[in-house]
């Protein structure tokens, strides 16, 4: 099984990083990807647990990305970038402000929050440990703390809702430059879950081609088709564009931990060839094999 999209405590994930692969070699994970969201913090322990365990390990990223659609409508686009150069200056400060912007929204929606609710930003803080990336789920587990919701998912569909009052949203970069910067960093960027957003009662013929076609000329590597958030009638439709553009396919879990989210590691699995295609154009870091 591969599997290329899970979270850790460096970002809104359950596990340390040494968990998450002892997690991933017992669900019979052969190669597993780091992506936490706009860090690459949790890489070199990620590294060292694989390595002792003898699985596979790709090093990546999850970034957050917007994106104005050609009708006009702004959408929040997940770029998963896979062995981008660490050190490349552009994208780390890139990521780095994307980071400020994160806390900023956050201090913002705690603010609205405690109004209402015996919440501070420090109970939030503590939820994670120092440099982690911060978002909504450390504000849901302080308020699963606080008893004011029973779980992390109860308070993303009430409180923290982007139709609740208390949502602020963050600045992030813009999807075409975050295509271009994963790639100038040597790395592959593959869409995380697409069109997750897109309304139910959807045809084929709104789903938007001429955004997607944007994207793959400004460098797009790939899709995330096999992800449970994807609607079925949209991953018939991504299957044809990848066919038409030969893009990389990839099927992953966006596993969270226990409490996090339900998305179980190794739920979806990525083909051979298409992993060895991620490998072969990239060039910003080494994975572990
Ligand atoms: P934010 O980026 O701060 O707007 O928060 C959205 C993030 O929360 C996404 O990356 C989701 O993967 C993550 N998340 C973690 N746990 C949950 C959950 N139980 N329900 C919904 N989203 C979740
Ligand atoms: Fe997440
Ligand atoms: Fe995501
Ligand atoms: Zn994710």
């Amino acid at each position: 099984m591969i599997d290329l999209h899970a979270h850790t405590n460096h970002s809104d994930g359950k596990d340390t990083p040494t968990e998450l692969v002892e997690n991933a070699v017992a669900a019979g994970v052969s190669v597993l990807a780091i992506t936490d969201h706009d860090t690459v913090s949790g890489w070199d322990e990620a590294i060292s647990a694989a390595s002792s365990h003898g699985i596979g390990l790709i090093p990546g990223i999850e970034v957050s990305t917007r994106a104005l659609t050609p009708s006009g409508h702004g959408v929040s686009v997940h770029m998963l970038a896979y062995l981008p150069d660490p050190n490349n200056q552009d994208l780390i400060s890139a990521l780095d402000k994307t980071k400020a912007s994160r806390m900023i929204r956050a201090r913002e929606m705690v603010a609205r929050l405690s109004k209402d609710y015996p919440i501070d930003f420090e109970m939030v803080l503590q939820q994670l440990p120092e440099g982690s990336t911060i978002g909504r789920p450390a504000i849901a587990d302080a308020l699963v703390e606080l008893r004011i919701v029973p779980t992390r998912s109860d308070a993303f569909t009430s409180i923290l809702h982007r139709s609740s009052p208390y949502y602020v949203s963050e600045e992030s970069l813009d999807t075409v430059e975050a295509i271009r910067l994963i790639r100038q960093a040597g790395g592959v960027g593959v869409m995380a879950h697409p069109l997750i957003d897109f309304p139910p009662g959807a045809k084929r013929e709104d789903l938007p081609r001429a955004h997607f076609e944007h994207l793959i000329e400004a460098g797009l590597n790939g899709l995330e088709v096999d992800h449970r958030a994807v609607p079925s009638l949209a991953k018939s439709w991504l299957r044809d564009l990848v066919l038409k553009h030969n893009l990389i396919v990839t099927g992953s879990s966006d596993y969270h931990g226990v409490g996090g989210k339900d998305n179980k590691l190794g739920e979806n699995s990525t083909a051979p060839e298409m992993l060895q295609r991620i490998i072969d154009q990239a060039s910003g870091f080494e994975p572990l094999t």
